[in-house]
């Protein structure tokens, strides 16, 4: 791309390397904001959306009553248990004063008490069973709980059954999501891929160069940053079998291009001196020659050197002598840097 030497062109070439830049930051930025509004195609799944229904309401309604029930045994529980406790309270005192009336009573020995006996006897028996009574509530009220808890445990573990058939099924959904909007975006990345390649292949040289890089720089960013990270990963197959195929693909490309380019340099060593030096341009010469590499071969050649006039891999002459005023000039230069003479006529007229 930059084997010009001359300045400006030089800069020109820079500046359009930066078009060439710019250009494919705009497409980038339209290309991703078609492919940003492309999950919207999907709407966003819920697992509520994959539950059965019929079997979950009833479960969730079970479940909720229960949670109520128990709510309401736990605070009628509470308050039996505070009546008990008041009931046996009240007997335990009677009972007290009782045995000491009835320590008086041996004590006195009065028949006439006997029927007051009877009657704090009785009145013991009342409070006795009025604390059995608040026993049984207390009981009562404790089985409901446990009831209430036993249904409501029950229920979660259906529902809880239910929520991970539901879940697997929404993996499933998911993954099939995942590989659509993979697939969307491939059908319209794909496409640019293969326009930019043939780009490369056909129109990489063309007058319109900048606007072919741009779109080729678009079209690899669009493929492999913002594709690649949507592909499916499949536990990590299909990233490396793709990597591997585009190894494989690169890799292919540049050993057919480098034995390209050793069968064209072959060729190009066994023809005759004044064919080669045509058929190098001008600057790619003079760039070569300022590397310090023969410009027909590109192996090293010591320049400095007077007494070598030839590259001593390839026999491409490199230094030649002005046809007029016999000054030791370049092979490659197009006027001789003594007299002014043109190369092309001194070779002429020699
Ligand atoms: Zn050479
Ligand atoms: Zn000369």
């Amino acid at each position: 791309m930059s084997k010009s030497l001359r300045l400006s062109e030089k800069w020109f070439r820079r500046g359009l390397w930066v078009v060439a830049l710019v250009f494919a930051g705009f497409l980038t930025g339209l290309g991703s904001t078609i492919v940003g509004d492309l999950p919207r195609v999907e709407h966003p799944l819920q697992l509520d959306d994959f539950i059965d229904r019929a079997a979950a309401l009833p479960l969730r309604e079970t479940v909720a009553k229960a949670e109520e029930s128990q709510k309401a045994a736990q605070a009628a529980l509470e308050q039996a248990q505070l009546r008990l406790e008041a009931a046996r309270q009240a007997n335990r005192n009677a009972r007290e004063t009782f045995s000491n009336w009835l320590s008086t009573r041996h004590a006195t020995q009065l028949p006439d008490q006997d029927s007051e006996l009877i009657s704090r006897t009785k009145a013991l028996d009342a409070l006795k069973a009025a604390e059995d009574d608040a026993q049984k509530k207390v009981l009562a009220q404790r089985q409901a709980a446990l009831d209430a808890r036993q249904a409501q445990a029950r229920a979660s573990e259906q529902l809880a059954e239910l929520n991970r058939a539901a879940s697997k099924k929404m993996q499933e959904e998911a993954r099939r999501v995942e590989l659509r909007v993979f697939l969307y975006r491939l059908a319209l990345t794909l496409p640019l891929l293969l326009v930019a390649g043939w780009l490369f292949a056909k129109k990489r040289k063309s007058t319109y160069w900048p606007f072919v890089w741009g779109f080729i720089i678009f079209a690899l960013f669009a493929f492999f940053v913002e594709l690649v990270p949507y592909l499916p990963s499949y536990g990590g197959y299909v990233r490396y079998v793709v990597g591997i195929v585009l190894t494989v693909l690169v890799g292919r490309y540049a050993i057919v291009a480098l034995n390209r380019y050793l069968a064209r340099q072959k060729l190009a060593e066994q023809q005759p001196d004044q064919v080669r030096r045509d058929e190098l341009s001008y600057d790619t010469a003079l760039a070569r020659l300022a590397k310090g590499v023969c410009p027909g071969c590109e192996r090293p050649v010591d320049l400095k050197n007077t007494e070598i006039d030839f590259c001593p891999h390839c026999g491409i002459g490199l230094f030649d002598h002005c046809g007029k005023c016999d000054a030791r000039k370049s092979a490659f230069s197009k006027f001789c840097h003594a007299c002014g003479t043109p190369a092309q006529a001194q070779a002429q007229g020699g």
